[in-house]
């Protein structure tokens, strides 16, 4: 029997992960973790999908809540994106999915931008190197969005006496074409992109997203083989700099809360180690569980307002912290800003390396 329908026919409909999933909250589970995998075997079979089922397998950010409650161990992640393979191949996933996939594999970015701006961050207040083994990637949402995330990391690392280089034709990671399933177009894509950052000699490279992280470090490993190159995660560089002493926060004294990224949940006491060293007092928004903003995956573009209702969870939240919240992840930040300004709400949501930037200066 095929792996995956034997998974889901361990299924015992107990519900826990409509339960933790924002998705079938806001849709008052019409669509939740449970009716995507039950999906699987009518694709598996090649029987046709309606419309609303289609929906239901590409309204999922894959945050990962609904697999780390599952009793039955069902891996319900794997098999939307194995749903979203199928769909693809069908011709039937959503015309924006088909269109962000093509620009990133064809230009390199999401939104099919001006790669010549990528590297507009760097200006003259910053100091990098021509020639350094150990780089900087900034990724999409910092490098166009939220530029100055990337210029306060490299004052940190400034400051802590390290000058990385950034990457001339840097280019997305390529995790949206993970989450869709286009796993063959993304194995030629990790290929690209590892041998050209290996061309550069780069032997150590600093990122500051999330999603870019997990997909340098273990997504180009499974796709096409190890790079020989370090991947570090800049929160956590920046802990060791502060163990160190090269980095020394002065106190702020604040309560806030904090956004976790779903993609490196795992790493959650990173950031909240360095908020404590910043006299930070943390307490969590969501009781300590998984609560995503809502955007990734696909969910944005092709189902906005879905969107912005799971985006709303975290901004009512933010009421209560008078301090604000602090996000991590950029791509977090960048969709809530977008449902406040859409919604007209105020937006309390600090960037965890501005806040130690301010902190350290
Ligand atoms: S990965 Fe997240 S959004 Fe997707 S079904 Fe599971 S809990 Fe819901
Ligand atoms: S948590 Fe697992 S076993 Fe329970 S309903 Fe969801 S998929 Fe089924």
């Amino acid at each position: 029997m095929d792996e995956d329908l034997l998974a889901v026919s361990y299924c015992i409909d107990c519900g826990k992960c409509n339960d933790v999933c924002h998705i079938a909250k806001v849709t008052d589970n019409k669509y939740t973790p449970r009716s995507k995998i039950m999906l699987l075997q009518k694709l598996i079979e090649g029987d046709e999908l309606d419309q609303d089922e289609v929906d239901d397998v590409y309204l999922s950010t894959r945050c990962g809540a609904c697999d780390d409650i599952c009793p039955m161990s069902i891996p319900i992640t794997d098999i939307i994106q194995r749903e979203r393979t199928i769909l693809a191949e069908q011709g039937k996933e959503p015309v924006r999915t088909s269109q962000i996939c093509k620009n990133i594999i064809e230009a390199g970015s999401p939104g099919r931008k001006d790669t010549t701006l990528r590297n507009s961050w760097i200006n003259d207040e910053i100091e990098l190197s021509e020639t350094s083994d150990v780089a900087y990637m900034a990724g999409c949402w910092i490098a166009f969005a939220h530029q100055d995330i990337a210029r306060s990391t490299i004052k940190l690392l400034n400051k802590a006496g390290i000058t990385p280089r950034a990457i001339p034709e840097e280019k997305c990671c390529g995790l949206f074409l993970i989450d869709n399933g286009h796993m063959e177009e993304a194995k030629e894509y990790a290929k690209e992109y590892v041998e050209y950052i290996e061309s550069l000699g780069i032997k150590k490279i600093i990122v500051s997203c999330p999603g870019c992280y997990i997909v340098l470090k273990e997504e180009y490993a499974r796709l096409f083989r190890e790079p020989k190159f370090e991947v570090v995660y800049s929160l956590e560089l920046f802990r060791d700099l502060i163990q160190e002493g090269k980095l020394v926060p002065k106190a702020l004294d604040r309560k806030m809360g904090v956004r976790d990224a779903c993609a490196i949940l795992e790493m959650s006491d990173i950031p909240r180690d360095i908020l404590r060293s910043m006299q930070v007092e943390v307490t969590e928004m969501f009781g300590g569980k998984h609560g995503c903003c809502g955007g990734p995956a696909g969910v944005k573009p092709n189902f906005p307002e879905i969107s912005s209702k799971v985006g709303m969870i975290t901004i009512e939240k933010t009421k209560d912290y008078p301090d604000g919240v602090v996000a991590y992840c950029p791509f977090c930040y960048h969709h809530l800003e977008d449902v406040c300004q859409q919604e007209e709400k105020e937006f309390n949501i600090k960037d965890i390396t501005e806040l130690l930037l301010e902190s350290v200066l």
